[in-house]
């Protein structure tokens, strides 16, 4: 008797945790050494001495100073991208749902955002997250089908480079069917706007009607060939913009008369490296500062919402009065720090596990309805 007490105890505070945390989650993906960080045979061991994972936790030991940190899950580098997506898979049940889900990937260049979010293009078991989710609704919107729910989906696909919009879709001139800008003004503004029933519109953004997973999947093809890269010396192929991406999913019920209207936000960060780290001048100077800019825009207003203050810094970037909506109210939102194990990047490492230990630290809004 005392043992199911007990276990009814748990449950209870468990939730109890979940409850006063808010709908923020930080999971903390650790990526495996790759082969050239690997060639020293004294470091060939999974685990750099400088890192330890036990559990939930994450121990960092830089210039002989221990650093612990527990998240809501930390990914270990023999993870899997199947094992990483059984844990978001319900936040994509709840854009079905008709809530509002945003999910970040943040990190230094290098340490596995890409690899999260898209995976490695051609090899099925290493598809990312993006591919997966879409999968996933792709398929439910099939399985509902029978229960009566028809589902419509809108996506579109833009990066912010130095605070500026761009679009990464063809525009309806050069893809025909299906294919639309919101307004049909010729000189693209890019504006944000956000109506009273918390839905963002973004002035002539292409926005494409889909249907199947194979029809984002063309479109997120040709996403990827316009993301703008520079070389930094960090990584040659290095993503120095923001990529949003973004579906939005409307379902209705025509034997129950319910209806949803939800969106699914996938956003693939740029490096959160610092200026020394970067080496930047010229215009990667200017880069770098915009996205430490941005990126501790993002910081401050989740830190606001966690402090309920009054006043909450969207505006102050572009990517934070994007995602107004779903930074707030009952929208979910799911944070990914991934690190590198190369003890080279300690320092960066570091950096990125204080921002998501300031970002898991917060609630925001109000509890979870579900999961
Ligand atoms: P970022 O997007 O943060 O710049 P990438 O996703 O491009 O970093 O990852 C850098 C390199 O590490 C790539 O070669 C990628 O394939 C590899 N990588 C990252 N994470 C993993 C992982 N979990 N398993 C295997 N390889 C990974």
């Amino acid at each position: 008797f005392k043992v199911i007490e007990g276990e009814k105890l748990r449950k209870k505070l468990h939730n109890t945790i979940l409850e006063l945390k808010g709908n923020i989650r930080v999971f903390c993906r650790v990526r495996p050494l790759l082969p050239d960080e690997n060639s020293d045979e004294g470091k060939s061991v999974s685990y750099p001495t400088s890192m330890e994972v036990l559990g939930r936790g994450i121990d960092l030991a830089q210039n002989g100073q221990k650093h612990s940190f527990v998240f809501d899950k930390v990914f270990m580098p023999e993870s899997s991208q199947e094992d990483v997506f059984v844990e978001i898979s319900q936040l994509v049940q709840s854009a079905l749902d008709g809530y509002k889900v945003c999910i970040f990937a943040y990190g230094q260049t290098g340490s596995g955002k890409t690899y999260t979010m898209m995976g490695k293009p051609g090899i099925p078991e290493e598809k990312g997250l993006i591919p997966r989710c879409l999968e996933q609704i792709f398929q439910t919107k099939e399985s509902l089908l029978s229960n009566g729910w028809k589902f419509e989906m809108q996506v579109s696909m833009l990066e912010i480079y130095n605070e500026t919009i761009r679009d990464l879709l063809p525009s309806s001139r050069s893809n025909g069917n299906g294919t639309r800008t919101e307004n049909g003004s010729a000189a693209k503004q890019y504006a944000i706007k956000h109506d009273t029933n918390g839905n963002t519109h973004v002035s002539d953004l292409t926005v494409v009607d889909v249907c199947s997973k194979q029809e984002v999947s063309y479109l997120l093809n040709h996403a990827a060939n316009c993301r703008s890269v520079g070389k930094t010396q960090m990584n040659e192929q290095s993503s120095r913009s923001h990529f949003v991406f973004t579906m939005r999913i409307s379902g209705v019920n025509e034997t129950t008369e319910q209806q949803s209207q939800g969106v699914l936000n996938l956003i693939d960060l740029a490096g959160s490296e610092r200026l020394s780290k970067s080496g930047s001048t010229g215009d990667r100077l200017k880069e770098t500062q915009s996205i430490n800019k941005s990126l501790s825009c993002l910081s401050d207003v989740i830190f606001s919402l966690g402090k309920k203050e009054d006043y909450i810094p969207y505006r102050n970037s572009k990517l934070t009065y994007l995602l107004q909506p779903c930074l707030g109210g009952d929208s979910k939102t799911l944070m990914f720090v991934n690190i590198s194990p190369d003890p080279t990047s300690a320092g960066e490492s570091l950096c990125s596990l204080r921002f998501a230990a300031r970002v898991n630290a917060c609630e925001i809004g109000v509890p979870h309805r579900h999961v």
